[in-house]
């Protein structure tokens, strides 16, 4: 899960900076970084997609240059526009834009640009215990639903506040950037199964919004015993700035808790957001 903002694009501009010098191997510019250099690697792949970088061959081996045209830093709102035209356009897996950094050791996370770590589904096990133990099952089963909750308007709002558009929905701003409702889908889906959230079945917009997932990771964290609230909670969030909607009702009607071999989640909204997107952009 997300955590503190790892500085990443500071970590660009530190290349950009050492490059500024002079033409640089990897190597040289990870010594006057004091990054790694697969770190450096990496980020000077990206770079170079971004059209800031570019690398030639000479006597010395393989050198990287800055692109004249192209001394601008680099800002976090790039990166997230060119991650996202790569799931989309490229069909590159959200798994392949997460790295390992290795100077923090901490993963990158891809479009809210943070820094996660990982962790066994037991210790999820461990925090549904604990807060079972102290305010009994259904206080307990509150608290995941807010946590999941707020945890969704944290992330979902960072990764709308690193897309162009001021105050559109997120919705909004995606079809901007040429994502459909539909292609909409397919982002999700890349991004929460390459973290290991749950395989998506279906996905339905509308008034009633319709999720249905496998092998959710609360299932599995707690055996298939207890609802998957967290997830309930994050959708919520979740459809809340997708569409700067209001939620009017959520509930997990089919749950592996139930004895169904899925769990389908149905978030009830003000409007039809289906509809009001059709009317945005006939
Ligand atoms: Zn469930």
């Amino acid at each position: 899960l997300g955590g503190r903002n790892l500085p990443f694009a500071e970590i660009d501009n530190e290349i950009i900076s050492v490059l500024k010098l002079k033409p640089m191997s990897v190597y040289e510019i990870s010594h006057r970084t004091r990054r790694a250099w697969r770190t450096v690697r990496d980020h000077l792949r990206r770079l170079r997609e971004l059209g800031k970088v570019e690398c030639h061959f000479s006597e010395q081996g393989k050198l990287w240059f800055l692109k004249q045209d192209n001394l601008v830093f680099v800002e976090e709102p790039q990166i997230v526009n060119l991650d996202l035209m790569k799931i989309i356009w490229d069909k590159v897996e959200a798994k392949e834009l997460m790295y390992y950094e290795k100077s923090q050791s901490k993963f990158r996370m891809p479009l809210i640009e943070e820094s996660g770590i990982l962790f066994p589904l037991s210790l999820f096990e461990a925090i549904r215990t604990v807060l079972a133990k102290s305010f009994g099952h259904h206080r307990a089963e509150g608290i995941l639903f807010d946590i999941g909750r707020k945890h969704a308007l944290h992330a979902i709002k960072k990764f709308s506040n690193l897309l162009r558009g001021g105050h559109q929905s997120l919705a909004e701003k995606l079809f901007d950037c040429g994502i459909n409702l539909e292609l909409g889908k397919k982002i999700f889906k890349s991004i929460y199964e390459s973290q290991g959230w749950f395989k998506v079945i279906d996905i339905k917009w509308g008034k009633n919004c319709v999720f249905k997932f496998k092998y959710t990771f609360e299932s599995f964290a707690y055996s298939g015993i207890y609802p998957c609230k967290f997830i309930e909670g994050y959708l919520v969030g979740f459809i809340q700035v997708l569409f700067n909607e209001n939620v009017v009702g959520h509930k997990e009607i089919k749950c592996v808790s139930m004895g169904n071999d899925y769990c389908e989640f149905h978030i009830e909204v003000e409007n039809d957001v289906q509809k009001k997107l059709d009317l945005l952009f006939p």
